[in-house]
Parts: C-alpha cells; sequence; structure tokens
C-alpha cells in the first residue's frame, strides 16, 4: 500500500500538440511547482503522472501547489496497491466513510487486467453492501474510484479541478503591458492559461526606477509567477520624457498618445528580446481609450500582434478571475499610476489617426522613445 497524486492532464488538449513535448514540460512545471515539498519520486505511468509520497509529505501543501499549475484537468490523493482485487476490497473497506450512499467507478486503463470495469464495481460493491453501506448509483454521496493500471490499482474519492488550459512553456514567449490595474494581470493569467511565458513592461509616472521595484507591481508579478512556476523579467520605463512634452500640448488625444508611446516602447523591447507578441488587458468600450476607434488608432503603433485576452470580458467577470487568482487586493491597492498624470478629463472616445500622427510629429516622439529607451532597467522577479 502506498499514498500517492495522480495527475490527469487530459487528452483532448493534446490534440494538435507534440504529446511528448507536452508530458515533458508539465512534467518540469510540477517538479518545479513541488520545489520545496518532499516526495518520494514523480512517475508518468499511461497518459497521468503519479507524484508518489513518503512519510514527510505534507498532503495538503502539494495539493495546494498543484492547483497552480496550468495544463492539470484535474487530480486526486489516492492510496495505491497491486491490481488485486482482494487487496483493493481491503483499502476501499478500511477508507470508506459509513453511513453514506455510496458508488464503485472503476476505469480499467490496462485491458489486460482479467477482469471488466462492470465486474470490478460489482464485485467491490458487493463486499460494501455486505458490509451494511448504502449504494446508490444515481446521486451518491461519495464516489469511490478505482483506476486499474499496468501493475498497479489506485483508489481515490475525491477530484480536485486542475486549472485546465495548457502547460506554461508550451506557447511562446509574450510580453505584457502592465498597469497595475485590475485588467492586465487577468490578461497576463489569460495568456500563461494558453502556455504562454510572459514578461513585463510598465511605464512609470516615479522620478526613478526604484520606486516601481518597491511597489505592488513587483507584488502582482510575484503572484502572477505562482502560476507560471518560473521566473519572469519585468522591464522599467519612465514616463518622464513624454510627460514633459504632452505637458505642453495638453489635450484630448493625449491618452491615445501614451498607448502608443507603450507599444512603441513594446516593439523596440519587442525585437530585441524576441517575444512573439504583446498582450494588454484592453476591455472594449471599458474607458475612453478602448472604443473600437481608439484601439484602431492605437493598435497602428505596434508592428507585433497585439493580444487582448480580456476585450471581451464585463468588468465584474474580470474581477472574478482576478479574485480567484489572488491578484485583486493588490490590483485595488493605492498606486500612482500614469493615467492619473494624463491631463484631460474628457479624453477623446474617437481618435482621428491624423490628429496624432500630426501630434507625434510635433513632440517629436521617435526622440522621447529614444530617451525613453535609455533610461530602461531590467529587473528579475
Ligand atoms: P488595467 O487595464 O490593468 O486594469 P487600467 O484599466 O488602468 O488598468 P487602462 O488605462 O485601461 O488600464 O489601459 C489599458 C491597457 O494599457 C492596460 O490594461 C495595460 O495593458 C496598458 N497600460 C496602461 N497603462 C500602462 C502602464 N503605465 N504601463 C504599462 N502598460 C499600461
Ligand atoms: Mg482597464
Amino acid at each position: 500500500m502506498e499514498q500517492l497524486i495522480t495527475v490527469h492532464y487530459g487528452e483532448l488538449t493534446l490534440k494538435g500538440m507534440n504529446r511528448g513535448e507536452f508530458e515533458r514540460i508539465i512534467l518540469d512545471n510540477i517538479k518545479k511547482a513541488l520545489e520545496n515539498e518532499k516526495y518520494a519520486r514523480i512517475e508518468k505511468n499511461q497518459l497521468r503522472l503519479l507524484i508518489h509520497l513518503d512519510n514527510d509529505s505534507n498532503k495538503d501543501e502539494i495539493i495546494r501547489k498543484l492547483k497552480n499549475v496550468f495544463g492539470i484537468q484535474w487530480f486526486s490523493y489516492a492510496i495505491s496497491c497491486k491490481p488485486d482485487l482482494s487487496e483493493i476490497k481491503k483499502i476501499v473497506l478500511d477508507n470508506t466513510q459509513i453511513g453514506k450512499t455510496i458508488k464503485v467507478n472503476t476505469t480499467r486503463a490496462d485491458k489486460s487486467f482479467s477482469i471488466n470495469s462492470m465486474e470490478v464495481n460489482k464485485q467491490v460493491g458487493q463486499v460494501l453492501y455486505d458490509k451494511g453501506f448504502k449504494v446508490d448509483i444515481k446521486s451518491p454521496e461519495i464516489v469511490i474510484n478505482i483506476e486499474i493500471l499496468k501493475n498497479m490499482a489506485n483508489i481515490f474519492f475525491d477530484k480536485i479541478a486542475g486549472l485546465g488550459g495548457l502547460p506554461v512553456g508550451s506557447s511562446g514567449r509574450v510580453l505584457c503591458l502592465l498597469s497595475g490595474g485590475i485588467d492586465s494581470p487577468v490578461a497576463a493569467w489569460l495568456m500563461m492559461k494558453r502556455g504562454c511565458v510572459v514578461d513585463y513592461l510598465h511605464v512609470h509616472p516615479f522620478a526613478n526606477n526604484d520606486e516601481v521595484k518597491k511597489s505592488k507591481i513587483v507584488e502582482l508579478i510575484e503572484k502572477l509567477n505562482q502560476f507560471s512556476q518560473r521566473k519572469s523579467r519585468l522591464f522599467i520605463f519612465p514616463y518622464h520624457e513624454l510627460y514633459k512634452k504632452t505637458f505642453e500640448t495638453g489635450n484630448k488625444n493625449e491618452l491615445i498618445i501614451f498607448r502608443r508611446f507603450i507599444l512603441k516602447l513594446a516593439n523596440e523591447l519587442v525585437q530585441k528580446e524576441k517575444h512573439l507578441g504583446i498582450a494588454t488587458g484592453d476591455n472594449l468600450a471599458q474607458v475612453a481609450s478602448q472604443t473600437l476607434e481608439n484601439m484602431l488608432a492605437t493598435s497602428g503603433a505596434s508592428t507585433l500582434p497585439l493580444y487582448r485576452p480580456v476585450l471581451t470580458y464585463d468588468k465584474n467577470e474580470i474581477i472574478e478571475v482576478a479574485k480567484k487568482i489572488g491578484t485583486y487586493e493588490l490590483s485595488i491597492k493605492q498606486y500612482r499610476d500614469c493615467c492619473s498624470l494624463v491631463a484631460t478629463k474628457h479624453p477623446a472616445t474617437k481618435v482621428k489617426i491624423e490628429d496624432v500622427n500630426f501630434i507625434e510629429d510635433k513632440i517629436e516622439i521617435n526622440k522621447i522613445v529614444e530617451k525613453t529607451i535609455e533610461k530602461k532597467e531590467i529587473v528579475i522577479i
């Protein structure tokens, strides 16, 4: 008898992707997630991963950490034994809570096992019935799962939902424009969900970059890193050079100029750092800068693809995710972000690209971008 955690990563998601590669990445991410945990070993076994626990293992902590790994469909704490019916019956009897209605649910991943699933259900069910358990096939209080693999049988009760998605690292690397609000951390998380490694770019209004390093921006990234099982890079740029110029021109197009400025910085960076795209927390029509017209005017500043994973969410849907992943509390913390400095209270909702081009030429935006890049700083978090 042995204790383990069985991890299922869902066959369907393997379509179109090299299975071996997928398994290698998810195994690697699980090992990183459990870096500080004690366990005997992890093995791959017939489309699942088995984490063999030992006496020093902190089961609850391992479960908590697995809940942060993308690519896992579900997992469960299991007791395993030889694929032998009498051993299985004994474990089931010893571990099933009396007084509740039960159902036995067997899957046979190893078809060479001589008894089929129905028959195992029947025989184990019979033993329980004889001991006074009530069977309820339709809506049981307890489902006893028996999984028969080569050389072993696993018995488990609760299936714990995983995060789903794809393991981080199975898609490419993207750069997320992180503002410190509610939306952009959720956008970063959703890109991770589809297997992206995410780095961050933040533009700040402080006199020097050090302020950012002490701010909630770092805390947000630390929180997000829990879901990627790896460190990420934060690229910090000051707003100062642009602010100096637009401060003079102050007008209703300023917000779009600011957005385009961030994208120009991102594009310069991404060419060098080889990110495959840029992710933002834009949400259609949430604020003046995010009308379709304004997004059209903004997008023109980027030659790289822009990904906007929360574009169609309602605000409360974004907040729901933010609360679930633990970024919400940080996002609502007081922070002096650049938008509070953008002069006009009534930004245009339908910016004309000719106007934008005119202002950008006038303030010599390319020089501003150049000067800002000189002040770039990279922090590994
Ligand atoms: P969030 O979108 O994070 O909730 P927000 O709503 O204040 O913050 P918006 O003003 O809606 O941000 O900006 C839209 C998007 O532009 C943000 O989601 C983010 O991707 C990007 N962005 C805005 N400000 C910054 C900034 N200072 N640094 C980097 N990216 C930014
Ligand atoms: Mg927003």
